[in-house]
């Protein structure tokens, strides 16, 4: 982008310039400051250049003009674009499509259910994919496990009787904690 006049000298989209008069003669500080930071970058001029020669300084120094933006947020703003775009290696890919073709093959999504022989663990440990990928993958794309009625309903069997022995077994806890404490009351009574 061309400006007309000294884009410097006139403090345009980022740039400024600062003169020092010495005792050597006047010397020149060009600035550009950042558009997506606080950051000025300096440059020192032994005499006053044309603006697009300080441009290339700065160019030099790792800026990127118009915008202006220094090199800390470019290189943060590549790294931004690099993770956006970060894709799967090919090693990952290939056992993204083995884990695809068994899941086709061993899932059947009406029943939800595997083969025989086959689980999400077995998937996981063939492709050398993590378990919690397959089963992400699985549930997406092909379904829940469904368990037969006749497994759930054993399960559910199952877990009432855990719930009611705990429960029992606190109660039956408690009744011998309480048994206790009237025989020592007892026991003190006699100078046991
Ligand atoms: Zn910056």
């Amino acid at each position: 982008m061309k400006h007309r006049g000294h884009s410097y000298r006139n403090s345009v989209a980022g740039r400024s310039l600062e003169t020092h008069a010495g005792i050597g003669g006047t010397s020149f500080v060009a600035h550009m400051r950042c558009s997506r930071c606080p950051c000025v970058g300096t440059r020192n001029l032994r005499a006053i250049m044309p603006p697009e020669h300080i441009d290339r300084k700065f160019l030099q120094a790792g800026w990127s003009l118009d915008p202006h933006t220094c090199p800390d947020c470019l290189k943060q703003a590549s790294q931004e674009r690099k993770t956006m775009s970060a894709k799967p290696s090919p090693t990952a890919m290939r056992a993204q499509a083995q884990m695809f073709t068994m899941l086709q093959t061993h899932f059947d999504t009406d029943k939800g259910a595997f083969a025989k022989e086959w689980s999400d663990d077995r998937v996981a440990t063939e492709t050398g994919l993590a378990k919690a990928l397959v089963v992400e993958f699985r549930q997406t794309c092909f379904g829940e496990l469904k368990e037969p009625d006749e497994v759930r309903a054993l399960r559910s069997d199952i877990s009432a009787l855990e719930t009611l022995a705990r429960e029992t077994n606190a109660s039956f806890a408690a009744e011998i904690a309480s048994l206790r404490t009237r025989l020592a009351a007892i026991s003190s009574r006699w100078g046991a």
